[in-house]
Formats: structure tokens, sequence, C-alpha cells
């Protein structure tokens, strides 16, 4: 097969063209991704570079060599900023300016610049370098988990590699006979091919690492509570279904309302009602183990799944959070009373098997919290373990109907008392 050093360049120039536009034109999109810019911005002058860099014999070799690597270096450099930018670091644009510096410095040398080997084994080193830079700041960020980040350790790390091999590789060369055009020679071609290649898969797995982070941000939101920053309701139902779904012993669920929580905001205002749920939330967290499952049903309105918890030992759980919620009194508010009324389930065998079913347990729950509220609130009642669980529809009605039990009770669409 024959390979066209210039053609292949030329290729390189218009496809890293291309890809540059996209990424800009994803970064139009989505502003506060700063890293899609600057990766943008570095396609771009890669292309540029590209380009003088194809164009040797043709333009003055000062411009093809000199300023064409100069150029090639900047974009690198710039891939790096683009790196740390997604890492969420300092961008360090002076780094991109001093491989350029050193470059163009040493360019300034003749011996240097009259060197083909010299002159490629400097280009090699910055260029693998700022490569290699990137590749250990991906690897760094793996705490966040994203898929795409072991590709572009890989695709970053071969791509100094590649850069680097040429280092040895240019000295044990022969010396080219005066006067000739390296784009001629058959393996700088496949320098270009391979170029060429990582380019367009560098710029794949940018693209994948950005579009990963957006969903997990957007996943992450989805499960989180905004207001109290516990987990949502959508999420605390996957973790404590997971939970049940994976432990053969007894489970505990505890459901929480604040008592006349609506008199709080009618007197002091929603801000200090929004205040007294993140207190609220504060309080429940300090007491519960690590591995609780805790979520926010709706409105005031929470939910606890502590596993290896047996009724009594739940039961004892629950009132300490009663009586720790009792406490919750700012300094500026003496005379908020915050109390909390607290329906508790433990999971039931049934035969020989343990009772699995979320629903069931809310149910349950939900009939102890009516119950704790029936007696006075500020209270923990247990579920009783005989009582037959009513459909799901008639502990969690539609919007606007009325519990069948629970004269009175009125609850909104998500199934929560209003
Ligand atoms: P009960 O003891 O029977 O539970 O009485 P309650 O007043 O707590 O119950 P009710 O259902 O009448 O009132 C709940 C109130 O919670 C009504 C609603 O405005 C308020 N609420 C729901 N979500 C929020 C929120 O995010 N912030 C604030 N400040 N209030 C909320
Ligand atoms: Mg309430
Ligand atoms: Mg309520």
């Amino acid at each position: 097969m024959q390979l066209d050093a210039p053609t292949l360049l030329v290729a390189t120039a218009l496809l890293t063209g291309m890809v540059g536009s996209l990424f800009l034109l994803s970064w139009s999109q989505a502003r506060t991704v700063r890293a899609l810019a600057i990766w943008g911005i570095a396609h771009v002058v890669g292309a540029f570079a590209s380009c003088l860099l194809a164009l040797r014999g043709t333009i003055p070799d000062w411009t093809s060599i000199g300023i064409g690597n100069a150029v090639m270096i900047g974009a690198y450099g710039l891939i790096r900023s683009g790196t740390l930018a997604f890492e969420g670091r300092p961008l360090r644009f002076w780094q991109a300016g001093t491989g350029v510096g050193v470059w163009l410095a040493a360019c300034l040398v003749p011996p240097f610049y009259e060197s083909a080997p010299a002159r490629v084994m400097l280009a090699s080193l910055l260029a693998g370098g700022f490569c290699w830079l990137s590749a250990v700041d991906v690897w760094r960020g793996r705490a966040e988990p994203l898929v795409s980040r072991y590709p572009a350790v890989v695709i970053l790390g071969a791509y100094a590699a590649l850069y680097w091999l040429r280092i040895p590789l240019a000295m044990i060369q022969p010396a080219p006979p005066p006067g000739f055009n390296p784009l001629q020679s058959p393996w700088l071609a496949w320098v270009c091919l391979a170029a060429m290649l990582f380019s367009l898969a560098l710029a794949f797995v940018f693209m994948a690492l950005t579009k990963e982070r957006a969903e997990l941000l957007q996943r992450r939101a989805a499960d989180t509570d905004p207001l109290t920053g516990i987990a949502s309701r959508r999420a605390f139902v996957t973790r404590a279904e997971a939970v049940l779904a994976g432990t053969d012993r007894p489970a505990a669920l505890l459901l929480f309302d604040l008592d006349h929580f609506k008199r709080i905001n009618d007197a002091d205002g929603h801000a200090v009602g929004d205040g007294v749920l993140v207190g609220f939330c504060h309080t429940v967290q300090a007491l519960l183990p690590g591995e609780a499952v805790f979520g926010r049903m709706g409105g005031e309105e929470f939910a606890c799944l502590l596993r290896d918890r047996e009724a009594a030992a739940a039961l004892d759980t629950a009132d300490l959070i009663r009586r720790a919620v009792e406490r919750l009194s700012p300094e500026s508010l003496p005379h908020l009373s915050v109390t909390v009324s607290i329906g508790v389930a433990t999971t039931r065998t049934q035969g020989r098997a343990l009772e699995r079913d979320l629903d069931a347990l809310l149910r349950r729950a939900d009939q102890a919290l009516y119950e704790a509220k029936r007696r006075g609130r500020n209270r923990v009642e247990p579920a009783l373990p005989d009582r037959t669980p009513q459909p799901r529809a008639a502990a969690f009605p539609e919007r606007g109907t009325v519990r069948p039990d629970v004269p009175g009770l009125r609850l909104n669409g998500q199934g929560h008392r209003t």
C-alpha cells in the first residue's frame, strides 16, 4: 500500500478542523463546559499546524518547520489545558506557551535547526509530554465514575508512546541526503496515518467523557432532593428495594411526618419551614448508621430503611430520633416547636421466606404513622404485625382522594398527607 504523507496531512488538517468546529458547536450549547471550548480551539490550531507541515517544500522551510511545529506543540499544550479544565483544575496555559517558547528558542540555534533528528526529538518530546500529562490528569480523576476515562487514558498514553518512540528512531536513522524532503519518507506517512487516527479517537473519547459526565450530573440531580440534599423519593425507592433484595436479615422501615408543619410555615414563613426540613434531615442523618437509606418522600414526609434491625431495635432508633427532633429549636426562634411522628414497620417472614416488598412495608409503616398522629403526635408507633395490608391505592391514593380508613385526612398526588 502506498501512503502519501502530504495527502494524509491535508486529510488530518480537514478532519481535525471539522472535529474542532464540532467541539466549539457543542460548547456553544453548553457554555459552562470550558473543556469543550479549549479542546475545540486546540483542534482548530492543530488543523492549522497540519496545513503548515503539509506545505513543506512549497512555503519557506522556516514557516513549515519552525512555525508549523510550534503551532503543533501549542495545540498539544491546549489539549492538556482542556483536560485540566475537564478535571476542574487550573488551566496552566503557560505550559503550552513554554512548550512553544522552548521550540522557537531551539530553532534559533543553527546547529539544532539544521539537524532533522534533533528537531524530531524535541518536537516529539514536547508533544508526547503534553499527551502523557493529559493521560495522567484523566487517570487521577478516576474517583468520578466515568467509563470513558479508561479508553481516554489508553489513547492519550499510546499517543505519547508513539511520539516518544520517534526519539530513538530519529537517533538510529541514517542521515538523509542533503535537500531530502522528509514528507517523501514512507515511515513518516505511517506516522501521519497513526496521528490522524489518534486525533480522531481522541475526539471521540473527549466527546464521550463530556456526554457521560452530563448524564451522571443529571442522574445525580434526579436522585437528590434539592432542598435537603438527601435521596429523592425515586432514589430512596430504588436503593431501599436493592437493600431488601440483597439481605436475608430483617430490615425496618421508619416513616416520618413532621407534626403541624403547616403551622410553622404559617407562623414563621416558608423560609423557616425550609430551614426546619434541612435541620430535621441533619439531625436524622447524624443518628443513622452509614448504611441506612434515608430519603424525602415529599413535603414534610421522610423515610428510612435500616438493614439488620429487629422491631425492638428499630423502635429504639426511631425514639432516639424523635427525642432529638424535639430538641430542635434555634436560639433565634425559641418559640419554635418541632416534633415528628414516626411509623415503624419491620420485614416479616412469610413461611420461610423474608418479606421483600417495599410497597407492603411502606403501607404498614404508613398505617402506623397514622396511628401515631391519631394518638396525639410526637410519638413512635409500631405497625401491627397482624394488620392485613390494604391495597396500595388505599394507602397512597390519587390526588384529592380521602383515605377510606382515615376520615378527613387528605393526600396529595404523590401519596402524602397534605
Ligand atoms: P400533621 O401533623 O397532620 O402532619 O400536620 P401538618 O401541618 O404537618 O400537615 P399538612 O399536610 O397539613 O401540612 C404540610 C405542609 O408542609 C403543607 C406544605 O405547605 C408544607 N410543605 C411541603 N413541602 C414544603 C417545603 O418544601 N418547604 C416548606 N417550607 N413547606 C413545605
Ligand atoms: Mg405533617
Ligand atoms: Mg404530611
